[in-house]
C-alpha cells in the first residue's frame, strides 16, 4: 500500500538546538518589535550571548516588549549597571569544586556539571560568568568524579546540572547515567534541566528508554518561571516522563516584572500541576552581576509566599529559598 510522505516535518530536536536563535535582530523581526523598545546592550550580548530556542520563542507574544518570557532572555543596557553586594560568583562556588565539575557542597548529595552548553541563555542566569571551561572534563576526567561518588557511601544522590544535561545527545548522557547508576549507593538520579520545557521534543523514545522504569528513582527538576511556558507541547512531554516513572519537579526564580505578583504565581503552580509537576523552590535571585534588576525584595517575597498559602491548597506553595555561600542547604525563609 502506498503511504503518503508528509511534504513539511517539523524539526528534530537536534535540529532545533542546533538552530537557537542568537541574533537579536531576527529575533526583533519575529516579535515585530524594534530596537527603541527594548533597550539591547551590544555589550552584553557579547559576554553572555542571546540564545533563545524557537519553541519558546513561539510562545512568546509578538509586539509586547514587557512580555514575561521575552524578558527572560532579552540582553538588556540595565545588565552592564554596577551594583555593590553582586559578584561574579555570587554562591562561592569556585571554592568547593571536589574534582572538576563536581560541586559537594551538601549531605548525601553532590551535583555534576554534566556540560557548559544550555538551550537558552536566561540572563538571570548565576553561572552567566563560570568557568566552565575549567569544568568540561572529558571522559578520563570524569572518572575522577566516578572515582570520588564510589569513595564516599554517603552520596545517595547525584545531580546532574550545568549548563543543562539534556543539551547533550542520548549517548553521552547514556554513558553518564550508566556510570553513576552502576554506584551501588547511588539510589537517586535527579537532572536539573529547563530543556524539557524549551524544547519539548526532547523527550524522546531513547531519553525515555534509558531513564525510565529504572530500579533507582528518577527525578527531573524542571525550570519554568511562567505559566505562558507551558503549552501543549510541553504538557505532552511531561506525560511521556510520567508515564515512565519519572517525578516531576518544577523550581523558578523570583524575577522583577516577570512572575512577581500573586496573579503569576498563582497561575504558575496550577499550570504546572496541570501538567503532572509539583512546585519545588522559589528561589531568590542570586546576586550575580548583570541581573540586578531582576531582584525583588524580601519583604515583598515573603507577602507573595503568604498570599500563595491563603490562596493555593499546600502542596501548590513553593518553598521559598536562597542559596548562600557556605551554608548545609538551601536557606529557608
Ligand atoms: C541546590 C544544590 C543542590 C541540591 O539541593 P536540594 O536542596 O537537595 O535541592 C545540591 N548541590 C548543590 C551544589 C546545589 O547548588
Ligand atoms: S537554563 Fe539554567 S543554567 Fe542555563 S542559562 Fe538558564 S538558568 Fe542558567
Amino acid at each position: 500500500m502506498l503511504r503518503t510522505i508528509p511534504l513539511v516535518t517539523s524539526p528534530s530536536w537536534q535540529e532545533q538546538l542546533a538552530d537557537l536563535v542568537t541574533d537579536p535582530a531576527e529575533l526583533l523581526a519575529i516579535l515585530q518589535l524594534k530596537m527603541e523598545d527594548v533597550g539591547l546592550s551590544a555589550e552584553t550580548i557579547q559576554s553572555f550571548p542571546l540564545r533563545v530556542p524557537r519553541p519558546y520563542l513561539a510562545r512568546i507574544k509578538p509586539g509586547d516588549p514587557r512580555d514575561p518570557l521575552l524578558l527572560q532572555v532579552l540582553p538588556l543596557k540595565a545588565e552592564n549597571a554596577v551594583h555593590s553586594g553582586y559578584s561574579n560568583d555570587p554562591l562561592g562556588e569556585l571554592g568547593v569544586n571536589q574534582t572538576p565539575g563536581l560541586l559537594h557542597k551538601y549531605a548525601g548529595r553532590v551535583l555534576l556539571i554534566a556540560t557548559s552548553s544550555c538551550a537558552i541563555h536566561c540572563r538571570y542566569c548565576f553561572r552567566r560568568h563560570f568557568p566552565y571551561s575549567d569544568n568540561r572534563p572529558g571522559r578520563e576526567q570524569w572518572q575522577s568524579s566516578f572515582d570520588y561518588i564510589a569513595a564516599n557511601p554517603d552520596i545517595q544522590e547525584v545531580i546532574l546540572s550545568g549548563g543543562d544535561p539534556l543539551a547533550t545527545s542520548n549517548a553521552y548522557l547514556s554513558w553518564l547515567v550508566e556510570k553513576l547508576l552502576a554506584i551501588p549507593h547511588v539510589r537517586r538520579l535527579r537532572l536539573h534541566t529547563r530543556v524539557p520545557i524549551m524544547i519539548p521534543q526532547r523527550v524522546d523514545a531513547p531519553l525515555l528508554q534509558l531513564l525510565g522504569n529504572r530500579k533507582q528513582q528518577i527525578i527531573m527538576v524542571l525550570h519554568a518561571n511562567h505559566a505562558q511556558e507551558f503549552d501543549a507541547e510541553v504538557d505532552s512531554a511531561c506525560q511521556r516522563l510520567r508515564a515512565v516513572g519519572i517525578h516531576l519537579l518544577n523550581q523558578s526564580v523570583l524575577l522583577a516584572g516577570i512572575n512577581d505578583s500573586c496573579e503569576a504565581l498563582c497561575n504558575l503552580s496550577e499550570r504546572i500541576f496541570a501538567a503532572g509537576v509539583l512546585p519545588y523552590y522559589l528561589h531568590m535571585l542570586d546576586k550575580v552581576n548583570g541581573a540586578a534588576h531582576f531582584a525583588v525584595p524580601l519583604t515583598t517575597a515573603r507577602e507573595l509566599i503568604s498570599h500563595l498559602r491563603a490562596t493555593l491548597p499546600g502542596y501548590l506553595v513553593p518553598r521559598l529559598v536562597r542559596e548562600e555561600a557556605g551554608m548545609m542547604s538551601k536557606t529557608p525563609l
